[in-house]
């Protein structure tokens, strides 16, 4: 039986690694594999090292899709064909959502030309959930882990939000967008029933 790929999308400070913890702990979820882009390869080490510095946002975008394109060779699709269900903490969408908007001065459609570099290797995922938050409480959340990153500025968050919005929209058949400015009991009841009824499909 083929696995499944399941995927948490959404802005800095939207949600994702506390409920990835939730579904790393969840009894259901034992044989899953947990894994996250950027990956913790060399490759992914040089995307953080992109993030952190002023690096070019186009070499920055191919550094970010080699990384993608390691992570479906040696983890992902073979987990996948295993039967496995992955989660991954951040995919192919953020690439869209995020550098669909540093990429904005240098072509006319970014999200739409980042999309068509992926097409015919990337493997789409069968369920991606979108947490969706304002960005300023978003940024006030991640205050609390102090220096921000680039890509956590409130101007460069709100693009990347209604893009995540946009592709959300394209393909409802994919997404589903889980409100995260509420109790975590709430969000973790969502997110669980989600999971379910596609593993269960
Ligand atoms: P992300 O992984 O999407 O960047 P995090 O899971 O790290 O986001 O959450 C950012 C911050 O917000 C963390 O300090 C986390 O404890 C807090 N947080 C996450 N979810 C909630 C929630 N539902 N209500 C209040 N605070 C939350």
């Amino acid at each position: 039986m083929k696995g499944k790929l399941i995927t948490l999308e959404g802005i800095d400070g939207s949600g994702k690694s506390t409920i990835t913890s939730f579904l790393n702990s969840h009894p259901s979820f034992a044989n899953a594999v947990f894994t996250r882009e950027p990956t913790t390869s060399w490759i992914g080490d040089a995307v953080y090292k992109a993030i952190q510095s002023d690096t070019d946002e186009l070499a920055e975008l191919m550094l970010f899709t080699a990384d993608h394109a390691d992570h479906i060779a040696t983890l992902i699709r073979p987990a996948i064909e295993e039967g496995k269900i992955v989660i991954s903490d951040r995919y192919s969408d953020s690439r869209y959502a995020y550098q669909g908007v540093t990429l904005k001065e240098r072509m006319e459609e970014p999200m739409e030309w980042i999309q068509m570099i992926h097409r015919g290797w990337t493997i789409v995922p069968d369920l991606t959930l979108l947490f969706d938050i304002d960005p300023s409480v978003a940024v006030q959340r991640c205050g609390k882990r102090g220096e921000q990153t680039k890509f956590e500025k409130i101007d460069l968050l709100k693009g990347v939000r209604e893009n995540y919005l946009k592709l959300a929209e394209k393909e409802p058949e994919r997404f589903i967008v889980i409100d995260t400015d509420r109790e975590l009991k709430e969000i973790e009841k969502d997110v669980l029933q989600a999971i379910t009824s596609i593993i269960e499909s």
